[in-house]
């Protein structure tokens, strides 16, 4: 994940076009949020702590074996094998699910109570970048997801909770096809009540992110070919119908949105013959948007561009959108759980994480983009970002450099807080009477018109929430 914007001034500090959020500083005020019972009961948070330490020694080398054995999206199978055989010899007994729903590298495991209550989930990336290996660090979401699901079931079977807990292994997060929407559109999460996720990068512990949708545009100009000294009055150029497009869309930007981006590149300029008048070129472009709504809105202005240089030249223009991910919508009940446990849980890394209050709910806005966004507009998802020791030349993901940094054992034990807190949180749902039904409200107001207003981009409402 990459570049952000900016929330409110009067509280947050841009760096690296992340926002730092303000922080508690006074660590009475912590310790008394670590007693509040309207975090994870204490009882469970240690019994999460204790049992996560007890699986250092089992997640170690399959971290390392994620690590060192990089694939690509959808062809995720040494990690399959190795993920779906550890959930089989686990201690409580999971029913797992190899190649499922219709994908080679998919999975699920259920751990289920056999009483009647809430069902939580964790989604287990797996896939690795073309030349890059684990630059984006999906190792460490891996072991973080799979840390929390085994310690959830534990305080489940345990402290005899009611409900079940379900770990996706998830394939293909980069590029585009998203294996999490191709899940949820063949029903893998019905049922589901929460989603659970990570992210690692070198900046920033946030429970409360929130990540750009994304579309692909790709257009074509069709013209005339003509000589261009003998005849040019009887060709209609198609690169003259991409150059006005290209300038329309450079206008355009002048008048975007925070949040927005729209990346464009010539695909086709039609040959390199200067004696013709072009009949083809093509341009692709990537847009991104806050919010689904507003990637609506962006697209529609981006394609009246291109269909004016096709009107200022007579070309004949096709446009095809594909769809990326939707923005991703933290659940600010999940988030504030989340927080919670955070802080509550030993050894608290500098700065702590900002408690979600109704005072406190600054986002941490990302200009990347996950398929956990899709997870997001069907359920109540968090989508935390953590902060794992930087490599030497302070790279960050998707650099060799974090590939590196996302192989060390000073990361790994970084996933592993992670794992715990998102534990903290499934539990939280399992255990605190309402809390499900709170998330719900929330979300259902975050889905409605009014909720999406609110959650613009930081200069057009941000401080307002
Ligand atoms: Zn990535
Ligand atoms: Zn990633």
């Amino acid at each position: 994940m990459s570049s952000a914007k900016t929330g409110d001034p009067a509280n947050t500090v841009e760096d690296e076009g992340y926002i730092l959020v303000p922080r508690p500083t006074d660590s009475r005020q912590r310790n008394r949020d670590c007693s509040r019972q309207d975090g994870a009961d204490q009882a469970y948070l240690a019994c999460i702590d204790q049992f996560v330490e007890t699986q250092k020694d089992v997640l170690w080398p399959l971290n390392l074996f994620l690590h060192q054995n990089p694939e690509l999206a959808f062809q995720e199978h040494k990690a399959h094998k190795a993920l779906t055989e550890f959930l089989w010899s686990a201690e409580n007994e999971w029913t797992v699910t190899p190649s499922a729903y219709g994908m080679e590298t998919a999975w699920v495991a259920v751990y289920d109570s056999g009483r009647a209550g809430p069902t939580v989930s964790f989604n287990v990336e797996m896939d690795a970048l073309p030349n890059l290996a684990h630059a984006c660090g999906h190792n460490l979401i891996a072991t973080a997801s799979l840390a929390a699901g085994l310690a959830t079931a534990e305080v489940i079977r345990r402290h005899k909770l009611a409900g079940k807990v379900v770990l996706f292994g998830t394939p293909g997060e980069e590029g585009y096809r998203g294996g999490k929407i191709r899940l949820l559109e063949k029903g893998a999460y019905d049922g589901v009540d929460i989603s659970l996720l990570s992210h690692p990068g070198i900046l920033h512990n946030s429970a409360l992110v929130r990540t750009a949708a994304f579309a692909r545009v790709s257009v074509e100009f069709f013209g005339q070919a003509a000589h261009a000294a003998k005849a040019p009055w009887k060709g209609i150029n198609a690169l003259d119908a991409l150059v006005v497009s290209y300038n329309a869309v450079s206008m355009l930007r002048q008048q975007t949105m925070p949040g927005d981006v729209i990346s464009l590149a010539i695909t086709n300029g039609g040959g390199e013959a200067t004696q013709l008048i072009h009949e083809y070129a093509a341009c692709a472009c990537v847009i991104r948007a806050a919010s689904a709504s507003r990637l609506d809105d962006l697209e529609q202005k981006v394609g009246a561009s291109f269909r004016a240089g096709a009107q200022a030249t007579g070309a004949r223009v096709e446009i095809s959108v594909t769809r990326g991910y939707k923005d991703h919508i933290p659940n600010r009940v999940l988030a504030a759980s989340y927080a919670h446990c955070w802080n509550a849980l030993p050894g608290v890394p500098d700065p702590p994480m900002p408690p979600v209050t109704p005072g406190h709910q600054h986002f941490t806005w990302i200009l990347s983009s996950t398929d956990q966004g899709d997870l997001s507009y069907a359920m109540p998802s968090v989508n935390a970002s953590f902060a794992i020791p930087p490599g030497p030349g302070g790279g960050q993901p998707h650099s060799a450099d974090f590939e590196r940094a996302s192989g060390t054992r000073e990361a790994f034990d970084r996933a592993l807080r992670v794992g715990k807190a998102l534990a903290g949180t499934a539990v939280d749902v399992l255990s605190r009477q309402g809390l499900l039904a709170t998330a719900k409200r929330q979300w259902q107001e975050d889905m409605s018109q009014e909720g999406q207003r609110r959650l613009l981009p930081p200069n057009e409402g941000l401080s307002e929430l």
